[in-house]
């Protein structure tokens, strides 16, 4: 709502919807939370709800239902083949996402899967904005590689540049031109780029992207998990698409695209996903996959209540008040707490607040894991569970070298239509509490570390008894209190 003031303070932001179902959390008592921490190896995805009180690990399945889809679930029509819902479904992408063809997948990953088998050989190199963990971890078991070729500025956390999930054009050219066409399946742009903070890119980026992509005879691929964020904020901060409705902005965005694939467990609904194009040949290369890996083509593994809930989600990507209070929460948090001095990477993306680890923790070296340092010693002082996206999250080379991450980075995610404001700010207030008392914050080192995407299930360990240090210090500051 970027146009619209409520308050004088127009920072301040505002629910547009009414909470009607609620559920009780648990603010276990720091002395538990450090046991949790243990048994959960130091790593916030080991961690139970049991033991979490605000749950920041992820906006991916736990975006808040509207009333809309849950009576929409009640309607679903059960069928192995044919459903109802899965036509609903594929109107719902036609008229939101302008495409005919569609395939589902059981979420954004198994999409992945698709393209992967379908489109790339041993040898070849994808060109892309940035990686996500799970596109990557597709395109390596397939024999691929990758190349980032991000703006310039994308990775400095602290910027102005409102579209830090921009590719950069010449250096896509000059990829291209040394690489030559027969070793690129296609050009992958990913709408909010995750991993460095939920940037988005802007459309005259994307015409650039196929601008190229004609020139050269190469397919584009989008990947939609997180569009209505980046449509939002093409919205506020692209001068030329600001009067432009959301549904101008995303059918403009998926029209550049000719595969457009997503998770929808984020882009509209808690499961599922989908494969798109206006293709047909495309479309049918594809195809085989689907009962193979995922399920018969009108359902693709989902549930047919998924199928109904992601259709009415589409819909409600339009409306820019089902949007924008994830947004501007975020930007509140980032805000605030880069007031009082915390490093936050700016400007404000989507998907949750994310702090500078490398400069949180900057008595720390990489290879002790600061962002996941720092997700541990928050989750111990505030309860609150957020995500290593750094090094943890990256993988070894060949050689078993590490490859240090870019960024270090926690990611506090704030999932649509979950969070109150004054859980915000308790999450800012532990936050400034644990900056002043950053010192005290050690390193992690490995216990158990799995080869593929080791961040999901590895298990690590304090470098020293820092937890204790820190859980001293919390009782000498809260007393009593949680
Ligand atoms: C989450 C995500 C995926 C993977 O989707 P899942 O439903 O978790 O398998 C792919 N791409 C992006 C950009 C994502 O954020």
């Amino acid at each position: 709502m970027p146009n619209v003031k409520f308050y004088k303070n127009e920072d301040l932001p505002l629910e547009l919807h009414k909470v009607r179902i609620v559920q009780k959390l648990n603010l276990v008592p720091i002395e538990r939370r450090l046991d949790a921490l243990k048994e959960a190896g130091y790593n916030t995805f080991g961690l139970r709800t049991a033991d979490v009180f605000l749950d920041m690990i992820t906006d991916s399945g736990v975006n808040a239902m509207s009333d809309n889809q849950l009576a929409a679930m009640m309607r679903a029509d059960d069928a192995y083949a044919g459903s109802q819902s899965f036509e609903r479904m594929q109107k719902a992408v036609e008229d939101v996402l302008g495409k005919k063809y569609l395939l589902p997948v059981h979420q954004g990953r198994a999409a992945e899967n698709v393209l992967a088998r379908t489109f790339i050989k041993p040898g070849d190199v994808v060109p892309m904005n940035y990686h996500f963990t799970t596109t990557l971890a597709h395109i390596t078991e397939v024999g691929g590689t990758i190349a980032e070729l991000l703006c310039d500025d994308a990775l400095e956390l602290s910027s102005t540049n409102p579209f830090k999930g921009n590719i950069d054009i010449d250096k896509l050219v000059r990829f291209i031109e040394e690489t030559g066409v027969e070793r690129i399946p296609f050009i992958r742009m990913e709408a909010s780029t995750n991993l460095i903070g939920g940037q988005p890119f802007s459309i005259s980026n994307m015409l650039d992207v196929r601008r190229v992509a004609d020139k050269y005879g190469l397919m584009v691929v989008l990947d939609a998990s997180l569009l209505g964020e980046n449509a939002f904020l093409v919205k506020q901060r692209e001068k030329e698409w600001g009067e432009n409705s959301m549904g101008d902005i995303l059918k403009m965005m998926t029209g550049l695209a000719d595969i457009v694939y997503f998770s929808a467990r984020k882009l509209s609904s808690s499961r599922g996903g989908g494969i798109c194009t206006n293709r047909h040949e495309l479309y049918q290369k594809m195809e085989v996959m689907i009962p193979l890996f995922e399920g018969f083509l009108t359902y693709g593994g989902m549930s047919v209540r998924e199928i109904e809930a992601i259709a009415v989600g589409l819909y409600e990507t339009l409306d820019e008040t089902m949007i924008s209070q994830s947004p501007t929460f975020i930007k509140y948090l980032v805000e605030t707490a880069e007031a009082k001095g915390i490093p936050m990477v700016t400007p404000p993306g989507v998907l949750g607040g994310h702090v500078n680890a490398m400069e949180f923790c900057s008595h720390l070296r990489q290879n002790q894991y600061p962002a996941g340092a720092l997700a541990a010693a928050l989750y111990l002082c505030s309860g609150v569970r957020g995500m290593e996206r750094g090094t943890v999250s990256s993988v070894r080379d060949e050689q078993g070298n590490e490859i240090l991450s870019d960024v270090e980075l926690l990611r506090l995610a704030v999932p649509r239509r979950v969070f109150t404001l004054s859980q915000i700010n308790y999450v800012i207030d532990r936050l400034e509490w644990l900056w002043d008392n950053r010192k005290l914050i050690g390193g992690l080192q490995w216990v158990y570390e799995p080869r593929v995407l080791r961040f999901f299930m590895g298990k690590l360990e304090p470098t020293s008894d820092w937890p204790h240090r820190l859980m001293e210090k919390f009782r000498k500051d809260f007393g009593d209190s949680l």
